[in-house]
């Protein structure tokens, strides 16, 4: 049997994925989000897995072609979009990157840090990073993010527009953080046209396969696995999994590390992305969130998975 990077045998990997969906799929913990409005009509059975490893094998169980709204997810891979342009030392100096310890769309955070964003995973810090994507107008800047995101996917992703303009009816408070940000001078563009970007790059359409090859792309050192082809430097790629190690599960980001062991970020649609560098990734997706807006089923099933296949960062062996 051929092994994929790292990972055990590929027989084995499938057992492991039909187990960790097999153990979760009769959780029935957790809430579905409704704070934007159609995120409330998913389905709370829906439930997918996906690992794809570095050399492009794939293994799926359950709904990983479904498809649902990225929300936060997105915010990972526009990240390692702007860090490959602006660099290291912008993104610590302009946004910052340390964990606010308060939920992902606070505006104490911004107040409590004198209008420091304080990181690209949370909101705040979201719309400035998507504020400095390249593009002279607003439309080609949602145009390099939208093909950003698709070169990480290794396909061209779509907006659901019905998602859009459901979360443009209910966004009062992301267009408050953003005005925020304006009144620090930490925000340059139209606030209003950034949250709008903003609100575009969340509704696009992902499946969990999706998710797991776009993180496994960040695992490769910004190499998709299916295409070949090189969406960010590898330096961009170990940035970006930096933060999500301390920042992608919001203020559950110190528990999510210390059961799980890899870097990861979530979104409120239900999706996780799991990283292992130089192994592959995982991409989980089931809507039913804990309090903090992290999927119940996708965190057992990454936390099952990343000990099972030996993925955890800090073990020795
Ligand atoms: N679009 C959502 C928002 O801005 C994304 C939040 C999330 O997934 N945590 O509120």
């Amino acid at each position: 049997q051929a092994s994929t990077g790292d990972l055990p045998a590929k027989s084995h990997v499938d057992d492991l994925i039909a187990d960790a969906h097999a153990r979760y799929a009769g959780l029935s913990d957790g809430v579905v989000a409704d704070y934007i409005p159609i995120l409330a009509e998913a389905e709370p059975s829906w439930f997918g897995l996906t690992l794809v490893g570095i050399n492009g094998s794939t293994h799926s169980a359950g709904d990983a072609d479904i498809t649902f709204s990225i929300q936060s997810i997105s915010k990972a891979f526009v990240f390692a979009l702007v860090c490959e342009e602006v660099g290291h030392a912008a993104i610590h100096d302009r946004i910052g990157v340390n964990n606010t310890g308060l939920p992902f769309n606070s505006v104490m955070a911004v107040e409590l840090n004198g209008g420091n964003p304080m990181n690209s995973m949370v909101n705040a810090g979201a719309i400035a990073t998507t504020a400095l994507m390249p593009g002279r107008t607003i439309a080609a800047k949602w145009e390099n993010i939208r093909n950003g995101l698709s070169r990480f996917a290794g396909r061209a992703l779509e907006m659901d527009d019905t998602v859009y303009e459901s979360e443009m009816l209910t966004n009062q408070r992301n267009k408050a953080i953003a005005r925020l940000l304006q009144s620090y001078k930490r925000l340059d563009p139209d606030p209003l046209d950034i949250v709008d970007i903003y609100t575009r790059q969340c509704a696009l359409s992902v499946t969990a396969t999706d998710l797991a090859i776009m993180g496994s792309t960040l695992a490769n050192g910004g190499v998709n696995p299916i295409t070949g082809e090189q969406v960010v430097s590898a330096w961009a790629s170990r940035d970006t999994l930096a933060l999500l190690a301390s920042c992608g599960l919001y203020e559950r980001s110190g528990e999510w590390l210390f059961e799980v062991g890899l870097p990861a970020k979530s979104g409120v649609s239900g999706g996780i992305v799991a990283v292992a560098p130089g192994k592959g990734a995982l991409g989980a997706f089931s809507p039913p969130l804990d309090s903090a807006g992290n999927s119940i089923r996708g965190q057992r099933a990454c936390a099952y998975l990343s000990r099972s296949l030996g993925l955890n960062l800090f073990a020795s062996s």
